[in-house]
């Protein structure tokens, strides 16, 4: 499977040799102006082949476009782990659970269980504690 080109000599995002990705071409179509070096189009059902306007989504950034991409597959990980796309997994218990009931990490897609979090770090703690008595002189 690979990206459908067409010939526009002249096109702003066209190559040397006139060719442009025909996705690139419709973006620019229905923006009414070139595409900036940064911007990426995604194909909303991941079929690179439809380029149906309806089927193109314009992002600022590679960067946005690939966050987007994994935001969009831990979703779908949630959904089918728990049955909820919302739901995130606790790293310390490893449930999934509703975000409100979890301390959510600033992207949103990632929290844990306050709870586990404390039972660990005292878990940690107690390590360290046995450590320096063993290390205590004598
Ligand atoms: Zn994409
Ligand atoms: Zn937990």
């Amino acid at each position: 499977m690979s990206y459908k080109a067409i010939t526009k000599h002249g096109h702003p995002n066209a190559r040397a040799n006139g060719t442009i990705l025909e996705h690139v071409f419709l973006m620019s179509e229905m923006l009414g102006r070139a595409l900036t070096d940064l911007e990426v189009v995604h194909h909303r059902d991941e079929d690179k082949r439809n380029n149906h306007p309806s089927n193109l989504q314009l992002f600022a950034t590679q960067a946005e476009h690939v966050s987007y991409h994994s935001t969009k597959r831990a979703k779908e990980k949630a959904l089918l782990e728990s049955g909820n796309a919302e739901f995130l997994k606790c790293p310390f218990c490893k449930e999934y659970d509703d975000p409100p009931n979890m301390a959510v990490r600033k992207t949103g897609r990632a929290g844990y269980h306050r709870k586990c979090n404390a039972l660990w770090s005292n878990t940690r703690n107690e390590t360290k504690r046995q450590e320096s008595k063993f290390n205590e002189p004598t």
